[in-house]
């Protein structure tokens, strides 16, 4: 269970810090234990501050954020330590979390060394099982990260992440960086991933089309707010906000809806 309460971020630059940008502004949002939460909102709506809140990997201004009923805002930096692995994040660019230089074995196994999860002799299985996990053959845990395809390395940053075991994971744009024709497998296995391992997820996205298939709920964020948040069934079918009436037409139009009976549908 994640839980945000109030959350706003000023970042502040120039002169005597006197330029202000109100990147989040007042957000509340939960997402309950094994729940997918998708926010949408178009570049610059500060979906980015959020997704980095949710972890505490940049601090709010001003708000609470609660993990499994702990308060995140007010832990120590040892007592964030402890809980780091439990929440994690997925970038939109693979290269972000892969040293090229490393072996596919290598990446999968630092996460686990660092943490101290596994012994030497379970680590290969480990390693063989996350890979199994993420849909990438055995064979491949000898190549250097920089022999792989966009999709292989985001299964590749996957299985890191996986390696945790973590509780809650925010995946930031995860696939926009991809091919399109890498992008439906990608997601599709992020979301099995999910449902298997009962992970609480808060998948960002620009675009509504993914956000449907892999969120059952959904947060519209529009300069810095939320403006509608609800089931995703709901929301795309009903939209109240006038913003999020003009994401639904906006997608109709560029024609790359999936399937018209959906749309018909809607
Ligand atoms: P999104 O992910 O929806 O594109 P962001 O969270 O990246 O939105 O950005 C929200 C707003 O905050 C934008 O106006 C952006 O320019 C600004 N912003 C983001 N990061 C910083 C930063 N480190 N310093 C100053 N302004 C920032
Ligand atoms: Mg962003």
């Amino acid at each position: 269970m994640i839980e945000l309460d109030a959350i706003t971020k000023v970042y502040t630059k120039g002169f005597l810090r006197r330029q202000k940008t109100i990147a989040v502004n007042n957000v509340s949002l939960s997402i309950k234990k094994g729940g997918s939460l998708g926010l949408v909102g178009e570049s610059g709506s500060g979906k980015t501050t959020l997704g980095r809140i949710a972890l505490r990997l940049i601090e709010p201004t001003s708000g609470m954020v609660r993990f499994d009923g702990v308060n995140l805002t007010a832990l120590s930096r040892s007592a964030l330590r402890q809980i780091r692995p439990r929440m994690q994040i997925v970038f939109q660019d693979p290269d972000t979390s892969l040293d090229p230089r490393m072996t596919v074995r290598n990446c999968v196994a630092e996460p686990m060394k660092i943490w101290n999860l596994v012994g030497p002799q379970e680590e290969e299985d480990r390693i063989l099982e996350l890979l199994e996990q993420v849909g990438l053959q055995p064979d491949l845990a000898g190549r250097y990260s920089f022999e792989l395809s966009g999709g292989q390395k985001q299964r590749v940053a996957l299985a890191r992440v996986l390696a945790l075991n973590p509780g809650f994971i925010v995946a930031d744009e995860p696939t926009a960086a991809l091919d399109l024709s890498v992008q439906a497998q990608v997601l599709s296995l992020i979301k099995s991933v999910q449902k298997k391992t009962n992970l609480t997820l808060l998948f960002i996205s620009h675009d509504l089309q993914i956000i449907e298939q892999m969120s059952d709920t959904v947060a519209v964020m529009h300069k810095g707010a939320i403006v509608e948040q609800g089931t995703t069934r709901d929301v795309l079918k009903t939209p109240k906000d006038p913003y999020t009436k003009n994401l639904i037409a906006a997608a109709y139009e560029s024609e790359t809806w999936l399937g018209k009976e959906r749309g018909r549908s809607l």
